[in-house]
């Protein structure tokens, strides 16, 4: 999603090294994390015949802020969170990334934050490496979008180094030269400047990344699906095998305890909040007339469940691990 503030915790990392300290005590208490992490850091469940593998990736907990959601008060989002399970004292928003097998192939569904982020994400590669899934062994790798905590985890921190470079990194156009054109950073608001000058330094200098228009098969019974507002080229995943769906939504629906339950509520990291619930009611609308599995980048771990209309909202019944 995100537009998240960038906290250099490397320093106090280096002195609790240095003073011999280690585990939980390497992240200073301002970041102590109060969400424990999950007991097994990675989900394996099937739909039809594809095996889906959910990997946890760690969890930012966003302290509130009254321009989050531009129609709604603090007090709203804390209520909406408590409703639905979550402490009040901060929105939490995990971080979950898909590994599907299918058809021969393996396939990744955006890349994580490597851990550069957020203090408390950055546990994909050793939850993927407990799943059994050797990151040289994917294939191709699907992007929904260029925010930091979806494209991140494929760039090596301060080298900016491949971290897929054998693996096919399939993208949309209309997100790729939103973001890679040299006129956009004037536009872009400061805090997204320095995102576009990254992307513009290195995904251009890739041979490995290719752009897609429309909705096309991307995969192994994969499709993309335009779901354009949350940024200009946004695209959920569909997965279909035998009569099985999974609707990989991504950031269409961000923090279901929020705009799932009230889809009208315009979060602030939507560009255009207009345009991102009109892609958002119509994936929702989509996945109950199929009948259909949903999961999000940012739902709850691990992130499965099913959806039905709610009053004049939605809710999501998380599948349980
Ligand atoms: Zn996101």
């Amino acid at each position: 999603m995100f537009d998240m503030t960038r906290r250099d915790f490397a320093a106090s990392a280096g002195l609790a090294a240095a003073l011999g300290l280690s585990g939980r005590l390497l992240v200073s208490p301002a970041f102590a994390q109060k969400t424990p992490d999950p007991a097994k850091g990675f989900v394996t469940y099937k739909v039809g015949s594809a095996e889906v593998t959910a990997i946890y990736d760690g969890i930012w907990e966003k302290p509130h802020d009254p321009a989050f959601i531009a129609n709604a008060s603090v007090d709203d989002v804390k209520a909406a969170m408590v409703k639905a399970g979550f402490p009040a004292d901060f929105v939490s928003i995990p971080f979950t990334v898909i590994v599907i097998k299918n058809g021969g192939k393996t396939v990744m569904c955006d890349s994580g934050t490597g851990g550069q982020v957020q203090p408390t994400a950055g546990k994909l590669a050793a939850n993927m490496k407990a799943a059994g899934i050797d990151p040289a062994s994917i294939n191709t790798i699907l992007i929904s979008h260029f925010h930091p905590d979806h494209i991140f985890g494929l760039m090596e921190k301060g080298t900016n180094a491949a971290v897929y470079p054998n693996a096919e990194i399939i993208v949309s156009d209309v997100e790729y030269k939103f973001w890679t054109d040299p006129a956009v950073i004037d536009r872009l608001p400061e805090a997204r400047k320095g995102l576009a000058r990254r992307i513009q330094a290195v995904f251009p200098t890739w041979k490995n990344m290719r752009q897609v228009e429309g909705e096309p098969e991307v995969a192994p019974g994969i499709r993309f699906v335009s779901a354009p507002g949350h940024t200009p080229g946004h695209r959920a995943f569909h997965l279909s095998s035998g009569t099985s769906q999974l609707m990989i939504s991504n950031d269409t629906a961000y923090v279901p305890a929020l705009v799932v339950a009230h889809p009208e509520w315009r979060g602030a990291y939507d560009q255009d909040g207009a345009m991102a619930e009109a892609s958002r009611r119509a994936l929702l609308d989509r996945v109950i007339a199929d009948k259909a599995m949903i999961c999000g980048y940012h739902f709850p771990f691990p992130g499965a469940g099913t959806i039905r209309k709610d009053g004049a909202g939605y809710a999501l019944t998380s599948v349980k691990a």
